[in-house]
Protein backbone atom coordinates (compact mmCIF):
# COMPACT_ATOMS: atom_id res chain seq x y z
CA UNK A 1 0.00 0.00 0.00
CA UNK A 2 1.02 3.42 -0.60
CA UNK A 3 3.11 5.13 2.27
CA UNK A 4 1.38 8.78 2.61
CA UNK A 5 -0.96 8.49 5.81
CA UNK A 6 -3.12 11.56 4.74
CA UNK A 7 -4.92 10.02 1.72
CA UNK A 8 -7.02 7.09 1.92
CA UNK A 9 -4.57 4.03 2.15
CA UNK A 10 -4.75 2.78 5.15
CA UNK A 11 -7.02 0.28 6.69
CA UNK A 12 -10.05 3.03 8.72
CA UNK A 13 -8.26 5.99 7.21
CA UNK A 14 -11.19 8.26 6.04
CA UNK A 15 -13.34 8.96 9.54
CA UNK A 16 -13.78 6.73 12.15
CA UNK A 17 -17.29 5.50 13.02
CA UNK A 18 -17.93 3.97 10.13
CA UNK A 19 -20.52 1.72 11.60
CA UNK A 20 -23.37 2.98 13.01
CA UNK A 21 -22.28 1.29 16.47
CA UNK A 22 -20.13 -0.11 17.94
CA UNK A 23 -21.76 -2.47 19.71
CA UNK A 24 -22.55 -4.59 15.89
CA UNK A 25 -21.34 -8.03 15.80
CA UNK A 26 -18.64 -9.19 13.15
CA UNK A 27 -20.81 -11.46 10.81
CA UNK A 28 -18.18 -12.21 8.64
CA UNK A 29 -14.71 -12.98 8.77
CA UNK A 30 -12.60 -13.37 5.94
CA UNK A 31 -9.24 -14.49 5.82
CA UNK A 32 -6.17 -14.26 3.63
CA UNK A 33 -8.37 -16.12 0.81
CA UNK A 34 -6.16 -16.99 -2.27
CA UNK A 35 -9.12 -18.24 -4.85
CA UNK A 36 -7.98 -20.27 -8.10
CA UNK A 37 -9.68 -21.81 -11.55
CA UNK A 38 -7.92 -24.67 -12.44
CA UNK A 39 -8.08 -24.65 -16.84
CA UNK A 40 -6.35 -27.76 -17.97
CA UNK A 41 -3.28 -27.23 -16.62
CA UNK A 42 -3.27 -23.79 -16.14
CA UNK A 43 -4.29 -22.01 -12.70
CA UNK A 44 -5.72 -18.71 -12.97
CA UNK A 45 -5.39 -16.99 -9.53
CA UNK A 46 -8.78 -14.81 -9.40
CA UNK A 47 -8.07 -13.52 -5.86
CA UNK A 48 -4.50 -13.40 -2.89
CA UNK A 49 -4.41 -13.33 0.10
CA UNK A 50 -7.86 -10.77 0.40
CA UNK A 51 -8.83 -10.17 4.25
CA UNK A 52 -11.87 -8.46 5.56
CA UNK A 53 -14.36 -8.49 8.61
CA UNK A 54 -17.89 -7.15 7.93
CA UNK A 55 -20.45 -6.33 10.79
CA UNK A 56 -24.06 -6.67 10.95
CA UNK A 57 -25.97 -3.85 9.61
CA UNK A 58 -23.09 -3.17 7.05
CA UNK A 59 -23.13 -2.11 3.59
CA UNK A 60 -20.01 -3.51 2.72
CA UNK A 61 -18.77 -2.81 -0.91
CA UNK A 62 -16.18 -4.81 -2.88
CA UNK A 63 -14.84 -2.47 -6.07
CA UNK A 64 -12.17 -3.14 -7.80
CA UNK A 65 -11.44 -3.31 -12.12
CA UNK A 66 -13.00 -5.88 -14.29
CA UNK A 67 -11.51 -9.42 -13.65
CA UNK A 68 -10.10 -8.65 -9.81
CA UNK A 69 -12.17 -11.51 -8.90
CA UNK A 70 -14.94 -9.82 -7.06
CA UNK A 71 -17.51 -11.96 -8.71
CA UNK A 72 -15.13 -15.10 -7.26
CA UNK A 73 -14.77 -13.44 -3.64
CA UNK A 74 -18.91 -13.64 -3.45
CA UNK A 75 -19.35 -16.92 -4.73
CA UNK A 76 -17.12 -18.41 -2.51
CA UNK A 77 -18.88 -16.35 0.25
CA UNK A 78 -22.06 -18.13 -0.89
CA UNK A 79 -20.01 -21.47 -0.76
CA UNK A 80 -20.08 -22.21 -4.78
CA UNK A 81 -15.50 -21.60 -5.14
CA UNK A 82 -13.36 -23.71 -2.84
CA UNK A 83 -10.82 -21.51 -0.91
CA UNK A 84 -7.01 -22.69 -2.60
CA UNK A 85 -6.23 -21.06 1.23
CA UNK A 86 -7.78 -19.08 3.82
CA UNK A 87 -10.62 -18.94 5.60
CA UNK A 88 -14.36 -17.84 5.34
CA UNK A 89 -16.25 -17.53 8.83
CA UNK A 90 -20.03 -16.46 9.25
CA UNK A 91 -20.71 -15.66 13.09
CA UNK A 92 -17.25 -17.52 13.92
CA UNK A 93 -18.08 -20.84 11.62
CA UNK A 94 -16.31 -21.87 9.01
CA UNK A 95 -19.09 -21.56 5.80
CA UNK A 96 -19.23 -25.26 4.21
CA UNK A 97 -21.01 -25.05 0.63
CA UNK A 98 -23.90 -22.94 0.21
CA UNK A 99 -26.82 -22.09 2.63
CA UNK A 100 -29.82 -20.45 3.22
CA UNK A 101 -28.18 -17.98 5.22
CA UNK A 102 -26.36 -16.67 2.49
CA UNK A 103 -28.46 -15.21 -0.49
CA UNK A 104 -27.55 -13.87 -4.09
CA UNK A 105 -28.79 -11.33 -6.44
CA UNK A 106 -27.08 -11.56 -9.44
CA UNK A 107 -26.72 -8.87 -12.62
CA UNK A 108 -28.86 -10.72 -14.59
CA UNK A 109 -32.45 -10.16 -15.28
CA UNK A 110 -33.26 -13.91 -15.77
CA UNK A 111 -32.90 -15.10 -12.37
CA UNK A 112 -36.45 -15.73 -12.31
CA UNK A 113 -37.73 -18.52 -13.21
CA UNK A 114 -40.73 -16.88 -16.12
CA UNK A 115 -43.28 -19.46 -15.57
CA UNK A 116 -43.82 -18.74 -12.12
CA UNK A 117 -45.71 -15.48 -10.98
CA UNK A 118 -43.68 -12.56 -8.95
CA UNK A 119 -45.71 -13.74 -5.74
CA UNK A 120 -44.53 -17.33 -6.86
CA UNK A 121 -41.13 -16.45 -7.19
CA UNK A 122 -40.92 -15.17 -4.08
CA UNK A 123 -42.66 -17.37 -2.27
CA UNK A 124 -41.32 -20.64 -3.40
CA UNK A 125 -37.75 -20.36 -1.99
CA UNK A 126 -39.49 -19.85 1.45
CA UNK A 127 -41.10 -23.22 1.12
CA UNK A 128 -38.35 -24.67 -0.43
CA UNK A 129 -35.61 -23.74 1.94
CA UNK A 130 -37.15 -22.62 4.54
CA UNK A 131 -40.07 -25.37 5.05
CA UNK A 132 -42.62 -22.68 5.59
CA UNK A 133 -46.09 -23.48 4.64
CA UNK A 134 -47.72 -22.05 1.67
CA UNK A 135 -49.78 -20.01 3.23
CA UNK A 136 -46.55 -18.58 5.55
CA UNK A 137 -44.88 -18.75 2.04
CA UNK A 138 -47.25 -16.14 0.34
CA UNK A 139 -47.64 -13.87 3.62
CA UNK A 140 -44.10 -13.07 3.91
CA UNK A 141 -43.68 -13.04 0.11
CA UNK A 142 -46.54 -10.53 -0.22
CA UNK A 143 -45.04 -9.14 2.47
CA UNK A 144 -41.21 -8.05 1.07
CA UNK A 145 -43.16 -7.58 -2.44
CA UNK A 146 -44.79 -4.44 -0.89
CA UNK A 147 -41.21 -4.02 0.74
CA UNK A 148 -39.86 -3.48 -2.70
CA UNK A 149 -42.85 -1.11 -4.19
CA UNK A 150 -44.24 -4.26 -6.01
CA UNK A 151 -47.69 -5.33 -4.61
CA UNK A 152 -49.50 -4.84 -7.21
CA UNK A 153 -47.66 -6.77 -9.90
CA UNK A 154 -47.85 -10.46 -7.71
CA UNK A 155 -50.09 -12.15 -10.17
CA UNK A 156 -47.46 -10.84 -13.17
CA UNK A 157 -45.27 -13.13 -14.83
CA UNK A 158 -41.40 -11.82 -15.02
CA UNK A 159 -41.56 -11.84 -18.75
CA UNK A 160 -43.74 -8.89 -18.44
CA UNK A 161 -41.59 -6.63 -16.10
CA UNK A 162 -38.68 -4.27 -16.68
CA UNK A 163 -35.33 -5.08 -15.64
CA UNK A 164 -35.94 -2.61 -13.08
CA UNK A 165 -38.98 -4.30 -12.01
CA UNK A 166 -37.50 -7.94 -12.14
CA UNK A 167 -34.29 -6.87 -10.06
CA UNK A 168 -36.96 -5.50 -7.78
CA UNK A 169 -38.22 -9.06 -7.46
CA UNK A 170 -34.90 -10.68 -6.83
CA UNK A 171 -34.49 -8.65 -3.98
CA UNK A 172 -37.86 -8.95 -2.50
CA UNK A 173 -37.08 -12.55 -2.98
CA UNK A 174 -33.64 -12.40 -1.27
CA UNK A 175 -34.61 -10.61 1.75
CA UNK A 176 -37.65 -12.52 2.33
CA UNK A 177 -35.17 -15.55 2.70
CA UNK A 178 -33.82 -13.24 5.58
CA UNK A 179 -30.20 -14.37 5.30
CA UNK A 180 -27.78 -13.39 7.54
CA UNK A 181 -25.71 -11.49 4.51
CA UNK A 182 -27.84 -10.19 1.85
CA UNK A 183 -24.52 -10.57 -1.58
CA UNK A 184 -25.21 -8.46 -4.23
CA UNK A 185 -23.39 -8.97 -7.43
CA UNK A 186 -23.12 -5.86 -9.30
CA UNK A 187 -27.36 -5.95 -9.46
CA UNK A 188 -27.86 -2.80 -11.30
CA UNK A 189 -24.76 -3.04 -13.74
CA UNK A 190 -27.46 -3.54 -16.38
CA UNK A 191 -29.77 -0.66 -15.51
CA UNK A 192 -29.89 2.69 -17.36
CA UNK A 193 -28.50 5.45 -15.59
CA UNK A 194 -32.15 6.54 -14.26
CA UNK A 195 -32.93 3.20 -13.38
CA UNK A 196 -30.13 2.38 -11.59
CA UNK A 197 -30.10 5.38 -9.35
CA UNK A 198 -33.69 4.73 -8.40
CA UNK A 199 -32.67 1.50 -7.39
CA UNK A 200 -29.24 2.59 -5.59
CA UNK A 201 -31.66 4.78 -3.31
CA UNK A 202 -34.34 1.98 -2.84
CA UNK A 203 -31.80 0.05 -1.77
CA UNK A 204 -31.07 2.51 0.75
CA UNK A 205 -34.31 2.70 1.86
CA UNK A 206 -34.66 -0.83 2.17
CA UNK A 207 -31.18 -1.17 4.61
CA UNK A 208 -33.18 1.04 6.63
CA UNK A 209 -36.17 -0.66 7.01
CA UNK A 210 -35.48 -4.52 6.94
CA UNK A 211 -32.01 -4.02 8.59
CA UNK A 212 -29.87 -6.52 6.73
CA UNK A 213 -26.37 -6.85 6.12
CA UNK A 214 -25.04 -6.14 2.50
CA UNK A 215 -22.01 -7.56 0.68
CA UNK A 216 -22.29 -5.28 -2.61
CA UNK A 217 -20.02 -5.60 -5.72
CA UNK A 218 -19.63 -3.12 -8.08
CA UNK A 219 -17.14 -1.82 -10.44
CA UNK A 220 -18.07 1.53 -10.03
CA UNK A 221 -16.47 3.86 -8.07
CA UNK A 222 -19.25 6.34 -7.54
CA UNK A 223 -22.12 2.75 -6.84
CA UNK A 224 -19.67 1.79 -4.42
CA UNK A 225 -19.45 5.85 -2.58
CA UNK A 226 -23.20 5.89 -2.58
CA UNK A 227 -24.50 2.30 -1.41
CA UNK A 228 -21.48 1.56 0.72
CA UNK A 229 -20.44 2.49 4.80
CA UNK A 230 -17.62 0.44 3.96
CA UNK A 231 -15.32 -0.29 0.85
CA UNK A 232 -12.65 -2.82 0.10
CA UNK A 233 -10.77 -1.54 -3.18
CA UNK A 234 -9.28 -4.73 -5.15
CA UNK A 235 -6.57 -4.12 -7.34
CA UNK A 236 -6.72 -5.83 -10.62
CA UNK A 237 -6.23 -9.01 -11.36
CA UNK A 238 -5.24 -10.74 -9.05
CA UNK A 239 -7.52 -9.14 -6.87
CA UNK A 240 -5.66 -8.05 -3.43
CA UNK A 241 -7.20 -5.69 -1.19
CA UNK A 242 -5.36 -2.11 -1.67
CA UNK A 243 -6.93 -0.25 0.81
CA UNK A 244 -10.55 -0.10 2.80
CA UNK A 245 -11.87 2.56 3.36
CA UNK A 246 -15.32 4.50 5.01
CA UNK A 247 -18.08 5.76 3.26
CA UNK A 248 -21.38 6.53 4.81
CA UNK A 249 -21.29 10.06 4.61
CA UNK A 250 -22.06 9.59 0.48
CA UNK A 251 -25.51 9.48 -0.59
CA UNK A 252 -27.38 9.83 -3.66
CA UNK A 253 -27.51 13.72 -3.42
CA UNK A 254 -23.59 13.74 -2.54
CA UNK A 255 -23.44 13.12 -6.60
CA UNK A 256 -21.71 16.02 -8.21
CA UNK A 257 -20.32 17.83 -4.27
CA UNK A 258 -16.72 18.52 -4.62
CA UNK A 259 -16.17 16.24 -1.53
CA UNK A 260 -17.84 13.00 -3.61
CA UNK A 261 -16.15 14.10 -6.99
CA UNK A 262 -12.44 14.39 -4.91
CA UNK A 263 -13.08 11.29 -3.30
CA UNK A 264 -14.33 9.68 -6.25
CA UNK A 265 -10.51 10.83 -8.33
CA UNK A 266 -9.06 9.68 -4.64
CA UNK A 267 -10.14 5.80 -5.02
CA UNK A 268 -9.53 6.44 -8.92
CA UNK A 269 -5.80 7.06 -8.07
CA UNK A 270 -6.06 4.06 -5.43
CA UNK A 271 -6.81 1.42 -7.94
CA UNK A 272 -5.28 2.50 -11.03
CA UNK A 273 -1.83 4.11 -10.28
CA UNK A 274 0.98 2.77 -8.77
CA UNK A 275 0.12 -0.59 -9.62
CA UNK A 276 3.69 -1.85 -10.16
CA UNK A 277 4.99 -0.08 -7.10
CA UNK A 278 2.01 -2.08 -5.06
CA UNK A 279 1.72 -5.21 -6.53
P1 LIG B 1 -14.75 -9.72 -11.54
O1 LIG B 1 -16.06 -10.19 -11.00
O2 LIG B 1 -14.01 -8.83 -10.61
O3 LIG B 1 -14.86 -9.12 -12.90
P2 LIG B 1 -14.14 -12.57 -11.70
O4 LIG B 1 -14.23 -13.04 -10.29
O5 LIG B 1 -15.28 -12.84 -12.58
O6 LIG B 1 -13.78 -11.00 -11.70
O7 LIG B 1 -12.84 -13.19 -12.38
C1 LIG B 1 -11.56 -13.14 -11.77
C2 LIG B 1 -10.54 -13.85 -12.64
O8 LIG B 1 -10.84 -15.23 -12.69
C3 LIG B 1 -10.52 -13.36 -14.08
O9 LIG B 1 -9.20 -13.40 -14.54
C4 LIG B 1 -11.36 -14.39 -14.82
O10 LIG B 1 -10.94 -14.51 -16.14
C5 LIG B 1 -11.06 -15.65 -14.02
N1 LIG B 1 -12.22 -16.57 -14.04
C6 LIG B 1 -13.48 -16.28 -13.63
N2 LIG B 1 -14.28 -17.36 -13.75
C7 LIG B 1 -13.50 -18.36 -14.25
C8 LIG B 1 -13.73 -19.72 -14.61
N3 LIG B 1 -14.95 -20.29 -14.46
N4 LIG B 1 -12.70 -20.44 -15.09
C9 LIG B 1 -11.48 -19.87 -15.23
N5 LIG B 1 -11.18 -18.61 -14.91
C10 LIG B 1 -12.18 -17.84 -14.43
MG1 LIG C 1 -17.98 -10.00 -11.77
Amino acid sequence: MAANPSTLTGRHAWHDGARSSLASARLLRVAGLTLEYRVRERVVRATQQVSFDVYERDRFVLLGPSGCGKSTLLKAIAGFVTPASGSIELDAQPIHGPGPDRVVVFQEFDQLPPWKTVLENVAFPLRVAKKLSRAEAKERAAHFLEKVGLADFAKAYPLTLSGGMKQRVAIARALAMQPRVLLMDEPFAALDALTRRRMQEELLRLSDEVHFTLLFVTHSIEEALIVGNRILLLSPHPGRVRAELNSHQYAQQSVGRDDFQEAVARIHRLLFENETKVS
